[in-house]
């Protein structure tokens, strides 16, 4: 059986697509079969992120009873990594019933090592849908205070609910000279630090590329530090 991990935080902006992306990639690399799946329906943009442009089914398609589950699972040109696409179009999007998140993709935890769920940022209902089709949560926050907190808050709503926290990352540590240190973070937080992100110039090259970093630029500060975050996530298991 498969691990399906919600990507969340309290604020957008964070990096829960990024590391949705090279999360996934980096675990495909060490051999595990992964399916990541675009869950944020009203601002998707994971397919852009990891450079797939040529996706007709989509989740909202499923969401909207128009196709199967498995008729929107695309390969990638990442080893191991398949990924469920999001409509950007807002005609998709009003069809689509978001509630249904959950049931739909519960089949995936059969099918791969890995379901990587990219959430919308928040405590509102599109958010916890897309949160709770997991059963573990990864949670991103930078390293500002309000941004902190915010993610904590989300953090215990879905521990209240019954996910499994594995933990946070430290995203774009770096960036400015007031930036909370990882172990007030930590201590904030009260859950496991699981990686510092620094803030890298070559993840938003990345990202303009629709190439992830750690395929992008493998020895990047970024790249590095998504892998270590990869392997960690498997020794948790
Ligand atoms: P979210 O999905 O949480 O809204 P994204 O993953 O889309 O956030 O990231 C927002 C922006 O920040 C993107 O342009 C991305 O390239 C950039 N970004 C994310 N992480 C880093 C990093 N470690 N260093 C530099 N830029 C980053
Ligand atoms: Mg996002």
């Amino acid at each position: 059986m498969g691990r399906m991990i919600s990507i969340a935080s309290g604020k957008g902006g964070t990096g829960k697509t990024t590391t949705t992306a090279n999360l996934s990639i980096a675990l495909g690399k060490m051999g595990y079969h992964v399916c990541a799946i675009d869950a944020d329906l009203t601002m998707a943009n994971l397919s852009l992120v990891m450079g797939i442009d040529d996706a007709y089914t989509t989740i909202h398609d499923v969401l909207a009873g128009k196709a199967t589950i498995s008729e929107a699972i695309y390969a990638t040109a990442y080893e191991n990594v398949h990924l469920i696409p999001a409509s950007i179009d807002w005609e998709h999007v009003i069809r689509a019933d978001p509630r249904k998140l959950p049931e739909t993709i519960r089949e995936l935890k059969n099918k791969f090592d890995y379901v990587i769920i990219d959430s919308p940022a928040g405590l509102q209902m599109d958010a916890m849908n897309a949160m709770l089709s997991g059963e573990e949560v990864l949670l991103v926050t930078n390293p500002e205070i309000s941004c902190v907190t915010d993610t904590m808050k989300v953090g215990m709503v879905l521990k209240k609910a019954g996910l499994a926290i594995l933990g946070f990352v430290l995203n774009r540590y770096g960036r400015s000279d007031n930036d909370i240190p990882p172990d007030v973070a930590e201590e904030v937080m009260e859950i496991p630090l699981l990686a510092v992100i620094p803030e890298d110039p070559a993840v938003r090259e990345a990202t303009l590329e629709g190439v992830p970093v750690v395929e992008y630029k493998p020895d990047s500060r970024g790249a590095k530090a998504y892998m270590r975050l990869a392997e960690k996530v498997a020794r948790i298991s």
